[in-house]
């Protein structure tokens, strides 16, 4: 869509394919809200598109199949923000997701689709690792870490100090047997006992500044519905969202209560 106009009954579409007429139009448009909306709305309008990185951790050997089951969650840290997620996905690339969803200014940027940056940095990946090891700490997996690395050493001494005695090895054999072993078993330990991080990529959260969605007609005329479910929620009720915008667009009004949604005067004054 390029633009549009509202014409005698209905809206005008002008899309790069072609011209369009509908009764009605539905502006679903996302993080493309904010430039969209801006344009008839102006600056009273706020909504703020912020950048937001998603991680897939594969758990822990031994973990088993604990992480199938669990349900989609999220865990509130109080003062410390809130983080969710889903439980295993199957098939590839699979692992348990886990994201920061609080508005912390550490762990969202504000952006737009085009100036997002969609490079995850390791300190991004290390936050949320060091809040699963003390919340989940079968992804997060130092928490048995350093006890393996304690047996690990006992292990590798008694090893070598075995060998070396009955070879008859010189000192420097055992510096460098050790060496090797503690590089070689650091790797398989890490791999082996530490979730691995298997995915990571950035979304864009479109928000309101009181994080409820944004469900009405559009200020200037009623053939126009705004609908941006937002503020990073929106995907989880997407199924009402659509039958809400089934139901304005066809009948003019919807039976679920979408008071909280609308374009109350609180909600155009910036903020
Ligand atoms: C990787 C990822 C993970 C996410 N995880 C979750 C989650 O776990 N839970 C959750 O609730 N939400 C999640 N979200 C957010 C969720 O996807 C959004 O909240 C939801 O998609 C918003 O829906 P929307 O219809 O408002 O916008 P979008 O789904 O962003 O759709 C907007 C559409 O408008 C189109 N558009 C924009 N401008 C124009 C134009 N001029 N002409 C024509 N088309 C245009 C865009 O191409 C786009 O297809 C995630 C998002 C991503 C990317």
């Amino acid at each position: 869509m390029i633009s549009y106009e509202v014409v005698d009954g209905g809206v005008r579409v002008t899309s790069e394919t072609g011209t369009w007429f509908a009764k009605r139009l539905v502006l679903t448009v996302g993080a493309w809200a904010p430039s969209i909306y801006g344009r008839d709305l102006g600056a009273s309008f706020p909504l703020k598109v912020v950048r937001r990185c998603l991680f897939w951790f594969k758990p822990k050997e031994g973990a088993g199949n604990r992480f199938d089951d669990i349900p989609v969650y999220i865990y509130d840290m109080g003062s410390r923000g809130n983080f969710y997620g889903f439980p295993s996905q199957h098939g590839p690339p699979g692992g348990v997701k886990v994201a920061f969803h609080y508005d912390d200014p550490a762990v969202s940027t504000e952006c737009t689709p085009d100036s997002i940056n969609r490079t995850i940095a390791p300190a991004e990946v290390e936050a949320i690792r060091e809040v699963l090891k003390s919340r989940m700490p079968l992804l997060a997996g130092t928490f048995f870490f350093f006890e393996i690395m304690i047996y690990r050493q006992l292990f590798h001494m008694t090893v070598i100090l075995s060998i070396f005695e009955y070879a008859g090895l010189t000192r420097l054999h055992f510096f460098l047997s050790l060496i090797f072993l503690e590089y070689t078993s650091l790797y398989l330990s890490l791999s082996l006992f530490v979730g691995e991080l298997i995915g990571a990529t950035t979304c864009m959260y479109t928000k309101t500044h009181d994080e409820h969605f944004l469900i009405d007609f559009h200020p200037h005329s009623d053939r126009v519905i705004l609908a941006s479910p937002c503020s990073g929620h929106g995907y989880k009720f997407c199924s009402v969202i659509g039958e809400v915008l089934a139901d304005l667009s066809t009948a003019g009004e919807t039976k679920h209560d979408i008071s909280l949604f609308k374009l109350g005067a609180s909600r155009l004054l910036a903020h």
